[in-house]
């Protein structure tokens, strides 16, 4: 792949920062593009990294190395040659190391180098949390912070309808703490990832890395909220030991929340001051958002209600739901449906953390609803699977070899 061109578009109102690229065929020539207000364009970077990092897991699966004239940063490099070797740890078969050569000049240092704080920002729990936690650490709380809603167009969970209610939100937050907000449109699932890279297993945590360097004229760090625990540590797009890889010498990519479940990113929002902000919280993935944000019914609805009420929000949270769907909260429980082991963790840990508050009854169904369940031949096999260091990294292994 080439990187033939990399330049600044502008339609009436709205800038598009757009990379050329050209794969052997059948791929052939791809248009990507990142688009932002007018009023943002200054934080589009022309660099061409961005388009790098788009390109880097399209161009592992389809086994062809990587040519831009982008500035050479030793940084980026290693951290680039790491993310393979982890891409191809995790999936040996689908995505293969190749070559990435960067010929470009050094990057020159300006005067004012740029400092903006970004967080990703999709209006649920997690975002939720994230920038919570940005404005109680003392690491992070002398910068304002950037929010960046991302309409990944052609993304399965991600309509523009969803993108309008999310971008409103970030805006409301960000009034609330004295920060910003870039709205984001990007086609890098239309044009590229949709027929090279798996989304959910591979594909989103690039994608966010490729939007934080797309704006990294005015990010020197970017923030993106854990969508796991350390303790599920399986192949993931997006996790703490992945995200920060695609950090180069002058964006650092971080990620926040890994060591806490659902319920207690949900206490620390609490314990921070902004349970407020959780009547505004996007987590459904169920219908269109009508006129409130969720439909209450689906599982990652109910799975929400009753981890609020463990974490002692739902109050505060309310008004994110149907009236109707949170007023027995029994019946929410006696309609989980649990898919998948992961579920099964999270949900004995809202049992818990219910238990912990004198609630019983309600404890008692959540574990009920799962106790049964039980995972395929093929999912055990896999979790086990999972579960279990390759014999040839182990300590133990090289010790017995010696
Ligand atoms: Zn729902």
């Amino acid at each position: 792949m080439r990187l033939l061109n990399v330049n600044i578009q502008r339609h009436v109102d709205r800038s598009r920062l757009v990379g050329e690229l050209l794969f052997n065929d059948p791929v052939g020539r791809r248009e990507l593009y990142i688009e932002v207000a007018r009023e943002h364009e200054t934080a589009l970077d022309t660099s061409g990294t961005a388009f790098v990092i788009a390109a880097l897991l399209p161009c592992m699966k389809l086994g062809e190395d990587l040519h831009a004239g982008v500035p050479h940063d030793e940084h980026l490099l290693r951290n680039l040659d790491e993310l393979m070797r982890v891409y191809h740890m995790w999936y040996p078969d689908r995505l293969k190391p190749i070559g990435v050569h960067l010929s470009g000049r050094a990057m020159e240092t300006g005067n004012t180098p740029p400092t903006g704080l970004g967080a990703f920002f999709s209006g649920g729990v997690d975002s939720m949390q994230l920038v919570s936690r940005l404005l109680a650490t003392p690491a992070y709380n002398n910068r304002p912070v950037t929010l960046i809603p991302v309409h990944y167009d052609g993304a399965r969970l991600s309509s523009a309808k969803t993108y309008d209610r999310v971008a409103t939100t970030a805006q409301h937050i960000a009034i609330k703490i004295g920060g910003s907000v870039i709205p984001v449109t990007t086609n890098l699932v239309t044009a590229l990832y949709r027929e090279t890279v798996r989304w959910t297993e591979e594909g989103y945590g690039s994608a966010m890395a490729f939007v934080s360097h797309a704006l990294s004229r005015h990010l020197s760090t970017s923030c993106i909220a854990a969508s796991i625990t350390y303790w599920e540590y399986w192949p993931n797009a997006s996790s703490a030991f992945t995200d920060p890889l695609w950090s180069s010498s002058s964006l650092s990519l971080h990620t926040i929340g890994s060591e806490l479940d659902r319920v207690g990113k949900l206490e620390e929002i609490k314990r921070n001051g902004h349970a407020r902000w959780l009547d505004m919280a996007h987590v459904c993935n169920g219908l269109e958002p009508g006129k409130v944000p969720n439909c209450g019914v689906c599982e990652k609805c109910r799975r929400t209600i009753i981890a609020m009420e463990a974490a002692g929000v739902l109050e505060e949270a309310r008004a994110a739901f149907p009236e109707r769907a949170t007023r027995d909260l029994c019946a929410v429980a006696k309609g989980i449906t649990c898919k998948d082991t992961w579920m099964v963790d999270w949900y004995a840990h809202f049992a818990l953390a219910l238990r912990r508050r004198g609630e019983t009854d309600l404890a008692r169904i959540v574990e009920h609803r799962v106790k049964h369940y039980r995972p395929s031949l093929l999912k055990r096999l896999w979790h086990a699977a999972s579960q279990t260091p390759a014999p040839q990294h182990s300590p133990q292994a090289q010790n017995a070899a010696l």
